[in-house]
């Protein structure tokens, strides 16, 4: 029996992990489930699953996660503690899919039990990819990718070396807007910027693929991942969403990794890492795509894409208050206080404000450091956006 936590697990990649487990339920014994607001979803999954534990991320739905799961003999709990507390429990498997920096400290506390860490929160690496590896490398655990790209990097490096790797070519939707003329992006509404051509998404990575943070962070993501040179690192606008990323070789070959728009894959192969198992996923029908196509991915369109470089020249705590400052705008846009070409704006002033300060970006990747970066970066974004 393989003992799995899923964090995060009432989320769009919570659910489709559930979705494989529950398919094999004599494979897996449940420690921890984690959700936030959506209080019937998470007891009705630890119902189900027999899980050991339930922790919702919020003090003021406790009362109602009680009351769900009261008799089943399964323990409710609530908070930031209880999700540390939870993520220490030993597991075998924990699949990080809490969205935004708040998924970094549980699975920090993942590895340090020795657990393999499944993750989607590529927040947590761009805030803090090399305290996650050598938290990995200290307790001999590993951490297996579950974004598409990076699952699909991962799979074409197996028995390559990563010396021989030239250049990685990360695919992009385009997202919502791809097709838009530049002018109208001013007025694009969250509603619209929540809407995804070919993913079915939380509505935060949604909004990420229009805007392209979600490309920017995941170039950094592949830097941390692989420890790849930035200048070998690409990004290509790929409307199909159909091929998920590229290797370069040194000889020149270039390996593409084709696959449906379906996370299960990804979580999938993770899940049963080193083997490959059979998945529930659609099989590819060549003739019938016809075509697949490449465009540049233009950075005036995507100011995020420049900044993600900045970051990773800058490196230290520049990933972290990247991503904060990125969140908080986002909220902002979300709810109507800035428009969508301000989110890219807030996080250039904000990174620009911050690196006047040498000692706020070249200091130690802890996670007290990533922690006061992130607070720094959110009021200075906060700042910005009541008064310019
Ligand atoms: P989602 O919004 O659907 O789910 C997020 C989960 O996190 C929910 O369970 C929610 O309750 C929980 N949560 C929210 N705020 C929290 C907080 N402050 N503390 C603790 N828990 C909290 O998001 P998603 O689309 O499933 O994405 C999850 C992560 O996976 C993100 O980092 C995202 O970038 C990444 N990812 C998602 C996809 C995808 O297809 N959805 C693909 C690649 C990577
Ligand atoms: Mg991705």
């Amino acid at each position: 029996m393989k003992r799995v936590s899923i964090f995060g697990a009432t989320g769009s990649i919570g659910q489709n992990t559930i979705d494989l487990i529950a398919r094999a339920p004599d494979e897996y014994e449940i420690v921890a489930l984690s959700g936030g607001r959506n209080v019937a979803q998470l007891a009705e999954d630890a119902r189900n699953l027999r899980a050991e534990v339930a922790v919702t991320a919020f003090a003021e739905c406790l009362p109602d996660l009680r009351a769900a799961l009261a008799g089943t003999g399964i323990a409710a709990a609530a908070g930031e503690e209880a999700l540390l507390e939870a993520a220490a429990r030993p597991a075998d498997w924990v699949m990080s899919a809490i969205v935004g920096a708040a998924g970094l400290a549980p699975g920090l506390k993942a590895l340090e039990q020795g657990a393999a860490l499944a993750l989607a929160n590529k927040e947590s690496m761009v805030c803090a990819g090399p305290l996650i590896m050598a938290t990995a490398r200290a307790h001999g655990g590993v951490v297996l990718p579950v974004d598409s790209e990076h699952s699909a990097v991962f799979q074409a490096l197996v028995g390559e070396r990563i010396e021989d790797v030239e250049r990685v070519v990360l695919t992009a939707s385009g997202g919502a807007f791809r097709d838009w003329p530049l002018e109208r992006l001013a007025q694009a509404t969250p509603e619209q910027a929540a809407t995804h051509p070919n993913w079915d998404m939380g509505q935060r990575i949604t909004i990420d693929s229009a805007s392209m943070f979600n490309k920017a962070l995941e170039l950094i993501e592949t830097r941390e991942f692989f420890q790849l040179d930035p200048a070998r690192i690409e990004a290509v606008v790929h409307p199909e969403s159909l091929v998920h990323a590229l290797v370069g070789f040194r000889d020149g070959a270039l390996m593409a990794h084709v696959g449906p728009s379906d996370m299960r894959h990804a979580i999938g192969y993770a899940l049963h890492y080193p083997e490959r198992r059979a998945l529930p996923v659609e099989r590819l029908d060549l003739v019938q795509i016809g075509q697949l196509t490449f465009r540049a991915a233009c950075e005036t369109r995507w100011p995020a894409l420049r900044l993600a470089r900045d970051v990773m020249a800058a490196g230290g705590l520049a990933g972290a208050v990247f991503n904060a400052a990125k969140e908080q705008a986002m909220d902002a846009f979300i709810d109507h206080r800035i428009g969508f070409l301000q989110m890219a704006e807030v996080v250039e002033v904000v990174l620009n404000r911050l690196s006047a300060h040498k000692s706020h970006i070249d200091a130690e990747i802890s996670l007290d450091n990533v922690r006061q970066a992130d607070h720094l970066a959110r009021v200075t974004a906060d700042e910005y956006i009541r008064n310019g």
